[in-house]
């Protein structure tokens, strides 16, 4: 547990500017983001999102949506048929039986269609402010180098990690984590000659350990790249950080 929080405070200190890397604007915007983000990156969700939520500001502008028209918009995330299938059948449960909300509490988050727990704790703890922890593959892979729990399953290992912290802790340990597994510490080739915390790791030494190699190996703003959201919190763009490009400008 010591190690565990102190990696999460060294994390903290590297990436103070940590947030959700879905760009929304209310809890509706980040529940369809975050369902589009399947088998995608973050950035194509969010280059595409401004056409979508200009057109269908509401859940009801989406559930009484044309789906051809909105496959046209999706095309550029991958899958775009399923995912529009998807969105339209959310929005009309959110019309139908939240009147045209989205729920704050798990319980009902997890009915809608097409949102699992994972979702649900996204937008929880970033539209609603109540503490959750994302377990995505970035968090997986790294909470089991770190060696903080030996479990396979999304659900155990949100409760075997979310036991070694406060539970106010837990959104920003998630963004820490997936900060530094999309930066840094990535699947195939860690950059851990470059890692700011690999005196704290059992896994160093995975990846590349020559310090000019591995700085190569970064991404995003720590390689001089921008970052995911098109419109990044006012901390990040404090920190140096540069919004990402709109579709179609790289
Ligand atoms: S030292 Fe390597 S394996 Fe450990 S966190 Fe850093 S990049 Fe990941």
């Amino acid at each position: 547990m010591r190690r565990a929080r102190r990696i999460n405070r060294e994390l903290a200190e590297v990436y103070p500017y940590a947030h959700p890397e879905l760009d929304f604007e209310n809890p509706f915007q980040l529940v369809v983001a975050t369902v589009l983000s399947a088998q995608t990156t973050d950035l194509r969700v969010n280059q595409t999102t401004p056409a979508l939520f200009a057109k269908y500001p509401t859940p009801e502008d989406l559930a009484a949506a044309d789906p051809e028209e909105v496959e046209e918009i999706l095309r550029p995330t991958g899958f775009f048929r399923a995912k529009t299938k998807a969105v339209i059948g959310l929005s009309k449960a959110l019309a139908e039986q939240f009147g045209g909300e989205v729920p704050g509490r798990l319980e009902d988050l997890v009915k809608l269609p097409g949102v699992g727990r994972k979702t649900a704790f996204v937008v929880l703890g970033n539209a609603f402010g109540r503490p959750g922890i994302t377990v995505d593959t970035h968090f997986q892979r790294l909470v089991r180098r770190w060696k903080w729990t030996e479990e396979t399953e999304p659900d155990k290992i949100e409760a075997t990690v979310g036991g070694l912290f406060p539970k106010s802790e837990w959104t920003m340990l998630s963004h820490h984590v997936i900060f530094h597994g999309r930066r840094i510490c990535h699947a195939r080739k860690p950059a851990c000659g470059a890692c700011p915390i690999a005196p704290l790791c059992p896994a160093y030494g995975e990846g590349e350990t020559d310090p000019e190699k591995a700085k190569k190996l970064l991404k995003y703003e720590k390689g001089g790249f921008p970052g995911q959201r098109l419109k990044p919190p006012q901390a990040y763009l404090d920190a140096g950080g540069k919004p990402a490009p709109p579709l179609g400008a790289g």
